[in-house]
């Protein structure tokens, strides 16, 4: 059997954003089994090789999980596994959207075809080539003493709040997008400080990245369409956070532990 931990699937099946998962897999327990080497299916829609690395294949909606498995939100398994086990599916996942969402040419609308070298379209018709495309979008982290700047976003499950997120723009640093996205949202200037981590998260291809931030002026002022509240939260007195698993958690919960060592020293 195939242990999440130690070793790599040779064969993960998804359905959109769902994943193949035996369905007396532990989740909870962080021990999802998401080889689905063993499962009968049908011909796949789409199905990507990996030099090194699972064979991943895409199904459409209708196709039933087999006796023994079901579909699971792939979500769902980013809250229950280690980074480290879920970070192959998530590239997986990834490629079969790219490969679903690019059957034609972008520009001139032929079939298109693959590249036989490397993991990219080529086009028959006018030859151009088309990569995987990733999508960067920052996590601002935005302190301002000994208060982090968390908020609740319109579309956000009732009663979780999070990190300010926003895609970059054309043209844009990183930087600049921390400034433009914090400004647009609550109103407040930062200056942006540090770079934090970062994390694919394949819905359907963002990469996420987190910087660090300090509030420079103003106060919090919700735009009212995007960030329904917002607010200057404490170790001890923040709302429901982020599930486990995803960056955002992990830079609140590093800033929080933060705050609170900073508070010992004094
Ligand atoms: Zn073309």
């Amino acid at each position: 059997m195939t242990d999440a931990r130690t070793s790599a699937a040779s064969r993960l099946a998804f359905r959109g954003a769902e994943i193949l998962v035996r369905a007396d897999s532990p989740l909870e327990r962080g021990a999802a089994d998401l080889d689905c080497a063993a499962a009968p299916l049908p011909d796949p829609l789409e199905r990507v090789v990996f030099p090194s690395g699972p064979v991943s294949e895409s199904y459409p909606q209708t196709v039933q999980a087999p006796d023994g498995w079901e579909w699971r939100p792939f979500r769902s398994v980013i809250g229950a596994l280690p980074e480290r086990d879920w970070i192959g599916a998530a590239r997986a996942l990834a490629y079969v959207g790219w490969r679903a969402s690019t059957r034609f040419c972008g520009r001139c609308g032929a079939p298109n075809g693959d590249k036989p070298d490397e993991i990219a379209r080529l086009c028959p018709g006018c030859g151009a080539l088309a990569f995987p495309r990733i999508s960067p979008a920052v996590l601002a982290v935005v302190r301002r003493g000994d208060r982090l700047l968390l908020a609740r976003n319109a579309s956000f499950k009732a009663g979780t709040w999070s990190v300010l997120a926003g895609f970059v723009e054309p043209g844009e640093t990183l930087e600049g997008c921390v400034r433009r996205e914090v400004l647009e949202e609550v109103s407040i200037e930062v200056e942006p400080r540090a770079y934090l981590g970062s994390q694919p998260w394949p819905f359907p291809d963002q990469l996420m990245v987190g910087l660090s931030a300090e509030w420079a002026s103003g106060e919090l002022a919700p735009d009212g369409v995007e960030i329904a509240e917002a607010g200057w939260f404490g170790p001890d007195d923040h709302p429901p956070l982020p599930m486990p698993g995803s960056l955002s958690r992990r830079l609140i919960d590093a800033a929080f532990s933060d705050i609170r060592s900073a508070g010992t020293r004094r």
